[in-house]
């Protein structure tokens, strides 16, 4: 059986990798595949990239691949990385190492050069991330990782604790790993998981965000949410508050942690998994700021004023500090703040919707309509029971938009049939911002479909 696997793992593992590692031991050095590649295959799933690590010292590596006619480039030498280019195929080898203290919780303070393959799986953070592979003497396996993967368990390599004292980065990729492969978490990898959550702080927030994008990419953040909330809250504290906020409110029959969980869950069940990240940072924040904006009526009735516009900024404030792509986070704040916003399935309103999405994320408009009819139905789903028919609506909402698109839907300046010089010339007056202004009432004119977007009428409109 295990050979039968290895055996596929042999004829699975890319030509390009191979070559990296027969030229490595055809010089003395060993070299084994690791990491990524070696879980990913043991899965089924065998596009991982492939990582090499060897006995041969970088500048050894260096000599011996490009002897072999192998492009190199010295991309981390400091930690022994050379990244080998094979076909154009990018393999990163690293030389055997161990790393020394952490004692910033940040960087390993130096690494230490090893020449026992073993020592530096040991080094590697969980199991089903500790294996080596090798063609011909097959799978290197010394803490289990291969049943941990067949069962679907995340554990760490040694002492949990130690390990996320060691590099409390660890914390977020135990729930990443989790997510990705739909695992449990060992319960005393869980249990040190609990102890070293708070150590997340100081970790480098540009570090945390990389893996809470990993989180969210996997399409499990409800998970996340509802099994490892304080490793959540950890690495963004402005969640913290919404476990356990009732919102004492008919419209709401979870607490704002729930609620939240379940439209993570609901963009990928209506986008099919495929929810843009943008989408899915939304679905983590769109409610954020509720617990702060909650305010209580006479009846005892809860109301969230001014929450979408509360929680974009946020938002805002949340992925600039976690570093993630300007583009992703303006896309994902106007969700945040247009989540309420009040839509109807008829085509004005569509494009209304459009118009408001391109002022807060330019150029991403069309592909941000469909996320926030995402985001609403998702919405609207996980409140109560009450609000299941608005999501009936929202799928008419996305035919009319649909056909509004396809009709060549106006929501923007550039989209009108005439432009600058024709207010200029037709309604005499300066270049300046008073041309914008008029244009600016023209469009809002032709989105109300009051008028065609048609030259003729437009220029009508402009000599009236
Ligand atoms: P992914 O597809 O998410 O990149 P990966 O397994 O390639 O999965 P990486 O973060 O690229 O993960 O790291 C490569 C390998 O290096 C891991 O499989 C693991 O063995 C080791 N590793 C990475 N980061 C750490 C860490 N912080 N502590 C210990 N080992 C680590
Ligand atoms: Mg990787």
């Amino acid at each position: 059986m295990a050979d039968d696997i290895e055996a596929r793992l042999a004829r699975e593992l890319p030509g390009y990798a191979r070559r990296v590692v027969s030229a490595l031991e055809a010089e003395g050095f060993e070299a084994w595949v690791v990491g990524g590649w070696v879980r990913d295959a043991l899965l089924g799933r065998p596009g991982h990239d492939v990582d090499v690590t060897t006995s041969a010292p970088w500048r050894e590596t260096a000599r011996v691949l490009r002897s072999a006619g192998i492009e190199v480039h010295e991309t981390g030498t400091a930690h022994g990385t050379v990244t080998a280019v094979v076909d154009g195929r990018p393999v990163e080898t690293t030389t055997y190492r161990v790393e020394g203290a952490y004692s910033d919780r940040r960087h390993p303070d130096e690494v230490r050069f090893v020449t026992d393959v073993r020592e530096d799986l040991a080094r590697r953070d969980f199991t089903v991330n500790a294996m080596a592979f090798h063609p011909e003497r097959g799978l290197l396996d010394p803490f289990g990782g291969q049943g941990d993967l067949a069962r679907r368990v995340i554990r760490a390599v040694g002492e949990p604790r130690r390990r996320f004292e060691e590099d409390a980065l660890r914390v977020l990729r135990a729930v990443r790993f989790a997510c990705r492969l739909d695992a449990s978490i060992e319960p005393a990898t869980q249990r040190g998981l609990l102890e070293c959550a708070h150590e997340l702080g100081q970790i480098a927030s540009e570090r945390i965000g990389q893996e809470v994008d990993g989180i969210l990419a996997t399409g499990r953040a409800a998970w996340a949410l509802r099994h490892e909330f304080a490793v959540m809250a950890s690495a963004i504290p402005e969640l913290a508050p919404m476990e356990g906020f009732d919102q004492r409110s008919p419209y709401h029959a979870h607490d704002v942690l729930e609620h939240t969980a379940r439209v993570c869950a609901g963009v990928e069940e209506f986008t099919g998994g495929m929810a843009s990240q943008a989408l899915r940072w939304a679905a983590l924040l769109h409610d954020v700021a509720k617990p702060e904006c909650w305010s209580e009526d006479v009846s005892g009735r809860g109301h969230f004023f001014g929450h979408p516009g509360a929680g974009a900024r946020t938002a805002k404030r949340v992925m600039g500090r976690l570093a993630i792509p300007g583009e992703v986070a303006r896309a994902a704040c106007a969700l945040v703040s247009l989540h309420d916003f009040e839509i109807r399935a008829t085509a004005p309103s569509m494009r209304r919707m459009l118009s408001e999405l391109e002022r807060l994320a330019p150029g991403q408009a069309r592909e941000l309509a469909f996320a926030l009819l995402d985001l609403k139905r998702s919405d609207a789903v996980a409140k109560a029971p009450a609000c299941m028919g608005y999501a009936v609506e929202l799928d008419q909402m996305t035919r009319v938009l649909r056909a509004e698109l396809a009709a060549g839907a106006v929501w923007r300046v550039r989209d009108l049939a005439v432009g600058g010089a024709d207010v200029i010339r037709d309604r005499g007056i300066e270049p300046g911002p008073g041309v914008g202004m008029v244009l600016a009432q023209l469009l809002a004119v032709v989105m109300a479909g009051e008028l065609p977007n048609d030259r003729d009428a437009e220029l009508a409109w402009l000599r009236w």
